[in-house]
């Protein structure tokens, strides 16, 4: 369960009251206790940069972990990580990092360079502290260099990121030469990567490629405590912040049911029914269903093509 970040209009705010933090630890203990045991609960650290928290983190984690008996993992950039950050997350139930990594082929401007993260990670991870790549967010542009990035990561780091869409906002309806794109790429990743390591792929359009068939659910336990929970409504709050699953994952109600991938498209995302400037939803959802068809059909080519 993510829980880390508060955007406010005038700053980005990183702290959390003890309070809240309790109410948190207390609500995923008893989401533990009431849920069946094969559903397991992850605890992820997020969103901004937690590692900008330094030592108040680790106050954090071991809240966490004394109530639930979960450690926490981070996702974070990894510019922050060194020896003794490394030290301290294994003495205070940080179960592992996991770092984002730019596309070393079209790098954003200002992020941190891929080259010095990927040397980061090989540096620091080790069996009794993993340190694994995390997601790397593409865009259209660079759907046409998928697996030469792919060999990149791979060659230094023996396994892949995630390789994450560009969902939000920032999205736009890629064309159609983008599209043969992606198929074209998606082909040469699964020919080669298959059996080798994992392969994650467009996690809000495709989880079931993500996380090898099974669900795969988010909830955001955010410092603005948007659930209104407190110590004496937990029980309907928890009620109230596994509805939200409802709300994050609306049914798609598509009418094309002979369409193979009907399954898997009982339920998507929000971010696919929202407008947003750059595309309203009508376009998302068309694009939606144009990138599930890509990636899919491409994945399963690829998959039948070996003998
Ligand atoms: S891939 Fe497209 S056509 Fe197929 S079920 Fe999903 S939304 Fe409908």
């Amino acid at each position: 369960m993510p829980f880390f970040t508060r955007r406010d209009r005038k700053k980005i705010s990183y702290d959390i009251s003890d309070e809240l933090l309790d109410i948190y630890a207390s609500l995923i203990f008893q989401a533990k206790k009431i849920l069946p045991p094969n559903i397991e609960i992850q605890c992820r650290f997020s969103g901004g940069e937690p590692l900008a928290l330094n030592d108040k983190l680790f106050r954090f984690s071991e809240r966490i972990y004394n109530v639930t008996r979960i450690k926490p993992y981070i996702l974070t950039n990894g510019t922050k990580i060194d020896q003794d950050f490394i030290d301290s997350a294994r003495k205070n139930h940080i179960n592992f990092l996991a770092v984002s990594l730019e596309n070393p082929l079209n790098p954003s401007t200002g992020a941190p360079h891929p080259k010095e993260i990927i040397n980061k990670i090989t540096r620091y991870n080790s069996s009794n502290f993993p340190i694994i790549p995390g997601v790397t967010i593409v865009r259209n542009e660079d759907f046409k260099n998928l697996y030469s990035m792919c060999r990149i990561f791979y060659k230094k780091l023996k396994v892949l990121p995630t390789i994450n869409e560009l969902s939000f906002q920032a999205f736009i309806p890629p064309t159609k030469k983008q599209l043969k794109d992606l198929y074209e790429n998606i082909f040469k990743i699964v020919s080669f990567f298959y059996l080798k390591t994992p392969i994650r792929l467009f996690p809000y359009i495709s989880p079931e490629l993500c996380y090898g068939g099974l669900k795969h659910y988010i909830i955001e336990l955010d410092l603005e405590n948007k659930h209104h929970l407190t110590k004496n409504n937990l029980d309907k709050g928890l009620f109230k912040v596994l509805n939200q699953l409802n709300i994050s994952y609306p049914k798609l109600n598509c009418e094309d049911y002979n369409c193979e991938w009907h399954n898997e498209c009982e339920r998507i995302k929000w971010v696919w029914h929202a407008s947003f400037e750059k595309a309203n939803a009508e376009k998302r959802l068309k694009s939606y269903c144009e990138m599930k068809k890509t990636i899919n059909n491409s994945f399963f080519e690829a998959l039948k093509s070996f003998k």
